[in-house]
């Protein structure tokens, strides 16, 4: 007898935070992960998160013959005005440095604004995008970094309303809260409607 095997889903990010993020939200749909081929670089030279994750996905999807999933994020802070955008993980070279130079470009500044932005994309095994969409959550920057969980800007972007910064929360708290876990829900019910059962 055939048994039906499910769809395998290649998640098209070099980020381990991000897989890590991304994995906890796709193993409840049954298909079986994988990840990019490091070689399998995508230049992302597109000048929105959306363009982004398409181009990634897409790049992936058709050069692998097989449904990838892209995730296309990053910290928007009002008085930068929108930086460093899609530049986040260019900012600087680690993480560290990265908050250090976020932290050194506000200094002074009394609107400490900022968003989170994560834009998803899915693609076929022909290279199509067949979904998308994109979450965000508000929050501040705060003075200086909080909390060792999470990756990447977590210890500066913090949440008046639970009083804590992302660095801080439990992963479940995140996960629930975050431009990634709102993009997630959104996408959710149609990668329900793909998946095989
Ligand atoms: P991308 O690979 O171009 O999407 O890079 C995203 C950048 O934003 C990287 O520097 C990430 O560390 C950062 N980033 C994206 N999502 C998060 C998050 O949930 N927490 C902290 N940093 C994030």
């Amino acid at each position: 007898m055939d048994i039906p095997q499910p769809p395998t889903i290649v998640v098209a990010t070099g980020n381990p935070g991000k897989l890590i993020e991304m994995q906890v939200y796709l193993d409840a749909l049954g298909w079986q992960l994988q990840l990019k081929p490091d070689h399998l670089e995508v230049e992302e030279t597109g000048t929105t998160f959306l363009e982004n994750a398409r181009l990634k996905a897409a790049t992936v999807a058709k050069a692998l013959n097989q449904w990838a999933i892209a995730d296309d994020s990053g910290l928007a802070v009002t008085a930068l005005g929108g930086a460093p955008g899609i530049y986040s993980a260019r900012y600087a070279d680690s993480d560290a440095a990265r908050i250090d130079r976020l932290l050194k470009e506000l200094e002074g500044q009394s609107d400490r604004s900022a968003q989170f932005i994560c834009a998803l994309a899915l693609a076929n095994p022909a290279g199509e995008v067949v979904l998308e969409t994109k979450g965000i959550c508000h929050g501040e920057i705060l003075l200086t970094p909080r909390g060792s969980g999470g990756f990447g800007y977590d210890p500066i972007f913090y949440l008046p309303s639970l009083g804590k910064s992302f660095a801080e929360m439990q992963p479940s708290q995140k996960e629930a809260l975050s431009h990634r876990g709102i993009a997630f829900s959104q996408l959710m019910p149609h990668l329900k409607e793909l998946s095989p059962g």
